[in-house]
């Protein structure tokens, strides 16, 4: 018995129905993952192969939203299905075979999705959330600014009001995918004379919009992840505030916790499988030392599964996760660390000096630790979400948290 089979002998009759429906949906209309090498590479050597890869994900958000495969637990009227969070997961089981992905956009999808239906006024469900879901606008998040990373709310980038709309002059950095997105959620510094967690609103904006330049950050890949943003005299609509004006920090954690949720949420499959293959490859698999660490990989993998259905069964009820979602982020950031260390123990010293398929990913599953530790927040701000809001240890030593953001002194 496989362990697909496992999972399908304990559906219910109206599970199993569904499961039915997502195969023959996938099967008409995606390649089987058999088909492609384990060892098939995510990322890529120029920008204009970087944009066929989102453009197939945005293809393939649109071709699930036609099909009623899209949003599975939100609203029909917003074009959702209106399902249990059982269907997310009997579709993630079922997708997981195939060969297909909605690439970057899945993250901001899961990023704001649910943040618009908390946050959001009914206009703004009924506009954004059927065009995100379809993938008709495809959001890049422009949060992090030269000056504020993990001090996110040491934001600067201002907007200044003029009637109905606000205009914002600022900059942004680090903005994956912005090159390819015509929305954004910004962030933007509405009172500066607030506190800084007090005078921060959340904006929703066309990339399109008169005054915004995108600059593409090239990485030694020769393709850009990251971009710079520059945003100069930008007018935007107020109707486009996501919460309220000044109390943009509410709908900002909401983001942050659903990207943790993601990030922690197994999207990347299983790495454990590839390690296994790895070691029957180079002859490790009888080595007890290299087995007992096979066998930790497959347990931490495991445990980050069930953590991440439960915090992934709460986001999609839109309920508090049980967990804090910072503590899934930091368990995948260590997981790649031991990953990353245990194939190239299994492959030895040469695995860094070949170019073949295996090598290369050893390669980029080592050098994976970096970013995978960073992105989304730090693994040091993990820690600190963790002990003070999990942990309720004492706040970390603060002087600038009452007063005026202008008085803040900044470098
Ligand atoms: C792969 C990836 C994708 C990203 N995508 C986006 C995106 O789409 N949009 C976006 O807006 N941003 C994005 N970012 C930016 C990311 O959010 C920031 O890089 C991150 O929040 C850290 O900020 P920073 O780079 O300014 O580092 P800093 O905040 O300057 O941190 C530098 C070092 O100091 C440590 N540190 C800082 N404060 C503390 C503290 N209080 N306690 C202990 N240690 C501390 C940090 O842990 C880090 O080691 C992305 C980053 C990566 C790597």
């Amino acid at each position: 018995m496989t362990a697909t089979d496992e999972i399908m002998s304990t559906d219910t009759p109206e599970q199993a129905a569904f499961r039915s429906e997502a195969r023959a949906f996938l099967e008409a209309n995606a390649q089987p993952k058999r088909a492609t090498s384990p060892w098939a590479l995510n990322f890529h050597t120029d920008d204009a192969g970087a944009r066929r890869e989102f453009e197939h994900g945005v293809a393939w958000q649109r071709n699930m939203f036609d099909h009623r495969f899209a949003g599975l637990t939100f609203p029909q009227a917003l074009g959702g299905r209106a399902g249990e969070p059982w269907h997310e997961s009997i579709f993630r089981e079922e997708v997981s075979q195939f060969d297909v992905s909605s690439g970057f956009i899945s993250s901001t999808i899961a990023m704001l999705g649910p943040t618009l239906m908390r946050h959001g006024t009914d206009e703004q469900k009924a506009h954004y959330v059927p065009r995100l879901l379809s993938g008709e606008y495809s959001f890049c998040q422009l949060f992090s600014e030269p000056g504020a990373g993990s001090d996110l709310a040491g934001l600067a980038c201002r907007a200044v009001r003029d009637g109905d709309e606000f205009i914002v002059t600022g900059q942004k950095v680090w903005n994956s995918a912005a090159q390819f997105c015509n929305w954004g959620m910004l962030l933007v510094r509405t009172s500066p004379d607030l506190p800084k967690h007090k005078g921060i609103t959340f904006l929703l904006v066309d990339m399109h919009s008169p005054g915004i330049e995108v600059r593409p950050l090239v990485q030694p890949t020769g393709a850009s992840h990251f971009n710079e943003v520059f945003l100069t005299e930008v007018r935007i609509p107020v109707a486009n505030v996501l919460g309220e004006i000044d109390k943009g920090w509410a709908p900002t954690r909401t983001v942050l916790s659903n990207e943790s949720a993601f990030i922690g949420g197994g999207n990347a499959g299983s790495v454990h499988s590839k390690l296994v293959l790895l070691a029957e490859h180079f002859g490790r698999d009888d080595d007890p030392t290299i087995r007992q660490k096979l066998a930790r990989s497959y347990t931490r993998e495991r445990v980050l599964g069930f953590l991440g259905e439960r915090i992934m069964t709460a986001v999609r009820k839109r309920e508090t996760p049980p967990v804090d979602p910072s503590i899934l982020k930091l368990f995948v950031a260590q997981n790649r660390v031991e990953s990353g260390d245990l194939a190239m123990e299994i492959a030895g010293p040469a695995a860094l000096a070949t170019t073949d398929e295996k090598a290369l990913w050893i390669q980029t599953e080592l050098i994976g630790r970096f970013g995978i530790s960073i992105g989304g927040g730090t693994n040091e701000v993990q820690r600190n979400n963790l002990a003070e809001r999990a942990l309720g240890l004492p706040k970390e030593m603060r002087n600038d948290h009452e007063i005026p953001w202008k008085d803040v002194p900044r470098s």
